[in-house]
């Protein structure tokens, strides 16, 4: 079955003249093969792929061997039948409990809790953590109809319980939305007699206060520390 973007990539992506742009109405000119043009367009789906990086990967990919193209797909097949969520912080992982809360070697009384699955790899490669996570996926967003129920929040609370953990780091965004959840965690952690921090906002590193924005820059200046 073609769909009508389908219909489009066709005349769009011609192989051997990149500069065509096509007649996307007539139906009547075909330069890409249906399956070429099928995968530039789930190529062109991914985060930072535009349209040329599209047809870039999957003209890569249809000059390489069989065994590329295949190791690929099966990546991706395994990647949905294999993981999960971890039972006990929800970040993504194929065992349960995932490698982190397992770590024996970690702080669990530090709990640091994130919007995303993917917001910990970052922190993890500053090495600078060596408590566990909490994943909440999602932020509180009243205009999409997404409250705290919709969120980790209530299993969050659970692992408070049994009195171990001493802090929760709040490691939301920056933005109006992750301030809300921000806000909302420290109200409900805090009466449990639990320190609650977050992350310092400020200047990024190679910044120059000229060009820094107001609120960053005051941001940067209400969180000064000693040296
Ligand atoms: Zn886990």
């Amino acid at each position: 079955m073609k769909s009508e973007l389908s219909k489009t990539w066709v005349f769009r992506y011609a192989p051997d003249r990149p500069d065509f742009i096509g007649d996307k109405g007539s139906g009547k000119m075909r330069f890409v093969a249906e399956p070429v043009a099928r995968l530039i367009e789930e190529f062109n789906k991914l985060p930072g792929i535009g349209p040329k990086s599209a047809q870039r990967l999957a003209y890569h990919l249809l000059r390489g061997s069989d065994e590329e193209a295949t190791s690929l797909a099966e990546a991706i097949l395994t990647l949905k039948e294999k993981i999960k969520l971890c039972s006990v912080c929800f970040n993504i992982t194929d065992c349960d409990p995932c490698l982190i809360c397992q770590d024996t070697e970690r702080d669990h009384s530090r709990i640091c809790v994130v919007e995303k699955p993917s917001d910990i790899l970052p922190l993890e490669r500053t090495g600078k953590y060596n408590g566990v996570y909490h994943v909440v996926h999602g932020t509180i967003s009243p205009a999409q109809g997404i409250g705290p129920e919709e969120l980790k929040i209530k299993e969050f609370l659970a692992r408070l319980q049994d009195g171990s953990v001493t802090e929760v780091i709040v490691a939301t965004n920056p933005n109006v939305e992750s301030e809300t959840l921000a806000m909302y965690l420290q109200q409900i952690i805090t009466p449990l007699g639990i320190h609650v921090t977050r992350l310092a906002r400020g200047l990024p590193f190679g910044a120059e206060l000229e060009y820094a924005d107001d609120l960053t820059l005051g941001q940067a200046l209400e969180n000064r520390r000693d040296f």
